[in-house]
């Protein structure tokens, strides 16, 4: 399974050019589909919200502060444990192999890091290995994040089917179990401080 899910990340080539790159919020939450781009978290189940990461830290290349391709969606679990990390001490590599990071909005993301089937994060690679250091993803309840995600979507699923007729007796139970699972989880997320 792909850590974003059904989610293709893919940055818009034609945003219009900003000088203060917290303007891009917006178009970037777009490109993102309202993801995480390093741990795949929607925004809605994000409780402590979402920042813009610079892929290739400020520190390493302040050129970059405001280049859209250069900015990542990212929760604000994920944003503070990147930092200014940049293993490689060269700006124009991400990684060596070993050490590093791969940019969310690329192909080469789903080799190194992928989900087992319960949802929770998992590395293929050196790469995805050390990754899963910096981000933390062995000790992060990363499968409780993607269950509540499914929640969601089952809630929405079920909203969908209310536009056109009423729910019945069995969906309004079913409704319910969803919401309330759905909170005790989310309750769960706030104290790890997800
Ligand atoms: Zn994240």
């Amino acid at each position: 399974m792909r850590v974003h899910g059904d989610i293709r990340i893919t940055r818009s080539s034609n945003v219009i050019l900003e000088k203060d790159y917290s303007n891009y919020r917006d178009p970037l939450l777009a490109d993102f589909s309202n993801i995480c781009g390093y741990c795949g978290k929607h925004i809605s189940v994000a409780k402590k919200g979402f920042e813009i990461d610079h892929f290739v830290p400020i520190s390493t290349d302040e050129t970059r502060i405001c280049d859209y391709n250069n900015l990542v969606m990212s929760c604000f679990t994920c944003n503070r444990k990147k930092g200014p990390k940049w293993p490689t001490e060269d700006k124009e590599l991400c990684h060596d192999g070993f050490h590093g990071f791969v940019d969310p909005a690329t192909d080469e993301f789903d080799t190194h890091l992928g989900r087992d089937l319960n949802g929770a994060i998992e590395h293929y690679t050196d790469v995805g290995d050390y990754m899963c250091g910096v981000f933390k993803f062995s000790i992060r309840p990363t499968d409780i994040v993607w269950k509540s995600m499914e929640l969601v979507k089952r809630k929405k699923q079920l909203y969908n089917i209310r536009k056109n007729s009423k729910l019945d007796n069995d969906e309004k139970e079913l409704f319910i179990e969803i919401q309330e699972e759905l909170d005790r989880l989310l309750e769960y997320l706030l104290g790890e401080g997800e």
